[in-house]
């Protein structure tokens, strides 16, 4: 019964003078996301508002779960709009849009009127009680509460009519597009591809590296990650993913430091290729999966360690997030059953029993000297037979 949908979203209108550029990046992701979805659609904008409208026609679900992939959406509302023909026209319409939208009669509404053309003859209170009481004419199943209404019928008098009475939650966020680009270190596991929706809510264009060690890390591992660079591209859009062979570089960390820092060491190799590649691609920052305290190589002081390295701003969206609390949004977002795939990690596999869970930066960077000249040679290595993959969305 919907031709259309009334796009709200939030924080986006409070930008000022950059308000329109918001509005624009969110028309075209609306349009990008729904050309996935069979039917054709037109995106428009009108007066602080974004309009969804349906030409012949389409999926309704397909349509709502694109539509909740968009960041910066805050609601969605199927709408019916109507020409303004006078009060009588008016009352009619929202009768026939209240049977058509709810075969079972026996709830409680209220009438909500707006006018946003205050050229409108009758007020919004005149509005609300004359609807109402047509309403209540042909249905008389129904009852009127102001108070805590099941119904909420919203009249919005704009250059069209608008009526509609459900808001389906968006996503959040800002649009994406709008605040640069980052490079999210994505594994494997389940914190990162967390850590990467997480940002990209907030507006950031994303580029992933994974760090892979075949053979002793394998083809599907590595399957793995670009099937979570996947789900998270749904929301996130294309992902550039840069897969490094990381196995000589751990291998030759393996053989000459003290096992104990391994991981630490590791951790500041990876860093430092990141922000190369993060470098190469203008990205502002590199994003993390960590939080604090989850592992030895996440106490405060071994990320201090890590962190030295790093010459962009490393942001780690999960820092202070529970376990389960992100077990919540994996979950959401439909990355969980994939990272809990039981496939090797290139962390595991080099791991000593017992890391230093307070690592002293003077001495890792004196167990990394032991590390020579070679080991700029395997970086550069590394980073040449790096394989750009770019990850779509299915
Ligand atoms: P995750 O669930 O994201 O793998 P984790 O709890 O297993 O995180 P670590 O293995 O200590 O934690 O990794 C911390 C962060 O370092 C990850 O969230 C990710 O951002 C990055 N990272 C770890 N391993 C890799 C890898 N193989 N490739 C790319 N990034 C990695
Ligand atoms: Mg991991």
């Amino acid at each position: 019964m919907y031709k259309a949908f009334l796009i709200k979203y939030a924080e986006i209108a409070i930008k000022g003078k950059n308000r329109y550029l918001f509005e624009d990046a969110l028309v075209h992701n609306i349009s990008e996301h729904l050309k996935k979805v069979e039917g054709t659609f037109h995106v428009r904008k009108e007066n602080g508002r974004i309009y969804v409208e349906t030409e012949g026609d389409y999926d309704y679900d397909e349509t709502v779960a694109a539509l909740q992939k968009v960041f910066g959406i805050v609601g969605i509302c199927p709408v019916v709009l109507v020409e303004d023909e006078g009060f009588e026209r008016l009352a009619e319409e929202v009768v026939s849009y209240v049977d058509a939208a709810y075969p079972d009669k026996h709830f409680t509404f209220k009438v909500d009127a707006r006018r946003a053309r205050k050229n409108y003859p009758m007020t919004s209170m005149e509005i609300n009680a004359a609807v109402g009481e047509k309403i209540l004419e042909a249905f008389p199943e129904t009852k009127v509460d102001v108070h805590h209404p099941q119904v909420m019928i919203h009249i919005e008098i704009r250059p069209m009519i608008n009526i509609y009475s459900t808001e389906i939650p968006g996503p959040g966020g800002m649009p994406l597009g709008t605040a640069g680009k980052g490079m999210l270190l994505l594994s494997g596991g389940i914190d990162s591809p967390v850590a990467g929706y997480m940002i990209a809510k907030r507006g950031v264009t994303i580029e992933a590296t994974y760090f892979h060690a075949p053979p002793y890390t394998s083809e599907r591992a590595k399957q793995k990650v670009i099937d979570l660079a996947k789900k998270v591209a749904e929301y996130a859009g294309t992902i550039k993913l840069h897969v490094v062979n990381f196995t000589d570089v751990q291998l030759h960390i393996y053989e000459k430091c003290p096992h104990e820092d391994l991981t630490i060491i590791m951790r500041r190799y990876m860093m430092k290729i990141a922000e190369h590649f993060a470098n190469e691609g203008k990205c502002l920052g590199l994003i993390t999966g960590e939080s604090i305290g989850q592992v030895a190589s996440q106490t405060m002081q071994s990320l201090a360690v890590t962190n030295e390295v790093c010459h962009m701003p490393v942001y780690r969206p999960l820092i202070a997030m529970d376990k389960q609390d992100i077990v919540a949004i994996a979950e959401k977002i439909d990355t969980y059953e994939t990272s809990i795939l039981p496939y090797e990690d290139c962390c595991t596999i080099f791991v000593a029993k017992h890391p230093v869970t307070k690592p002293n930066l003077k001495h890792i960077v004196k167990s990394e000297q032991k590390l020579g000249e070679e080991m700029e040679a395997l970086v550069q290595t590394a980073i040449e037979t790096t394989e750009t993959i770019l990850v779509e969305a299915e």
